[in-house]
């Protein structure tokens, strides 16, 4: 028997979540089971663990959309007992058993080895949060960084940190958009030249362009903030559009796409197939400074899960929570 965090939903729909003992013949179908070291706390994980997530089909369930730790056993001759492994996306934690656990059974197409120079519990400091980071920063690298500085919005949360410090260590001017006026230093000392009020640009846009402002974005936000920024990218420039912690509204208009060229970039990290999600995490071990990943994290136990699962829902958390799971 292991330890796991559960959720479950009463006959008035109500859910609950405990740390409870399972054993591993309750784990879901798999060809890969891990011994689970770290996991750790994204948006969506408040979601799975709240009440309203919409993302949980059935019940019980458990949460984390990621995690590393060591193969116990393989059904696929890709991965042996005892070699180091990640997993990010394929709705794990959401659709299938997650991270929140001591034990996990996953298809092994959906793990990848864990990459030279990162621990297993950098690589959960890093986490979906980080990863998707990484992905949104080769998105804009793919289409081209404009001259001035890089918009991070949601700076303080986990996406926008990750950001901050890799676009900076890779030589970028980080302008960082937070709404936690008390972040400023930690931002700072992650690598931003520049703090930007929330306010200044949560307003609904005026005018569709602005003038030209930010030689490309990483946008946590969506709704009114990624409006306005639209109409204050550089010519050509492009914004990786990656989360809606302000809304999932988009009240822009096409102006900037027609008269400024700007390219608006999609970014899933769900779904990535395994060689994108190998080089993603090759880069990250290569291009964000392990000292910077330390002042991200805020360690936690599987019974903190609840209360921080709240907490990230209400844009509270700073940085990257890492959950050993076997504290
Ligand atoms: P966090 O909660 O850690 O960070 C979100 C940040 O957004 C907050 O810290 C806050 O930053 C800012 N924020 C929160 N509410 C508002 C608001 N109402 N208006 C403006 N800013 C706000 O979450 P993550 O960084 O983990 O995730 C960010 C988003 O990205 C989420 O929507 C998440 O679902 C999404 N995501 C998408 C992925 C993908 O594959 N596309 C993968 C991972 C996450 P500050 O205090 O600095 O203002």
């Amino acid at each position: 028997m292991f330890n796991a965090l559960v959720v479950n939903k009463n006959d008035e729909g109500k859910t609950s979540a405990a740390v409870e003992q399972i054993g591993l013949d309750q784990l879901p179908a798999g060809d890969v089971t891990v011994a689970v070291e770290y996991s750790t706390v994204n948006y969506k994980d408040g979601l799975c663990i709240g009440p309203g997530g919409g993302l949980v089909r059935n019940y019980p369930h458990i949460p984390g959309i990621d995690f590393a730790g060591t193969v116990e056993a393989s059904d696929d001759a890709r991965y042996k007992a005892g070699d180091k492994v990640v997993l990010t996306g394929w709705r794990v934690g959401e659709a299938h058993w997650g991270g929140y656990s001591q034990k996990a059974r996953v298809k092994a197409d959906w793990l990848v080895p864990l990459p030279n120079g990162l621990d297993t519990r950098q690589a959960m400091a890093v986490g979906t949060a980080g990863f998707t980071a990484m992905l949104a920063v080769m998105a804009l690298e793919d289409h081209g960084i404009k001259d001035g500085p890089i918009l991070v919005t949601g700076a303080a949360g986990g996406v926008g940190s990750v950001a901050t410090a890799i676009l900076a260590h890779l030589g970028h001017q980080v302008a960082a958009v937070t709404g936690r006026p008390e972040t400023a230093d930690y931002l700072t000392a992650l690598g931003a030249t520049q703090i930007v009020a929330r306010e200044e640009l949560n307003e609904t846009i005026k005018r569709p362009m602005e003038a030209e402002a930010w030689g490309g974005c990483v946008d946590a936000v969506g709704g009114d903030m990624l409006a306005r920024v639209l109409g204050q990218m550089k010519y050509g420039a492009s914004v990786s559009a990656v989360g809606l912690a302000g809304g999932a509204g988009l009240p822009a208009t096409v102006i900037p796409f027609l008269l400024r060229g700007v390219n608006l970039l999609g970014i899933d990290s769900v779904m990535q197939p395994y060689e994108n999600r190998l080089r993603a995490w090759e880069r990250i071990a290569k291009d964000l400074p392990m000292d910077k990943l330390e002042a991200m994290v805020q360690p936690a136990t599987l019974s903190d899960l609840p209360g921080l699962g709240r907490d990230i829902l209400k844009g509270q958390v700073k940085g990257r929570v890492v959950v050993n799971v076997n504290a």
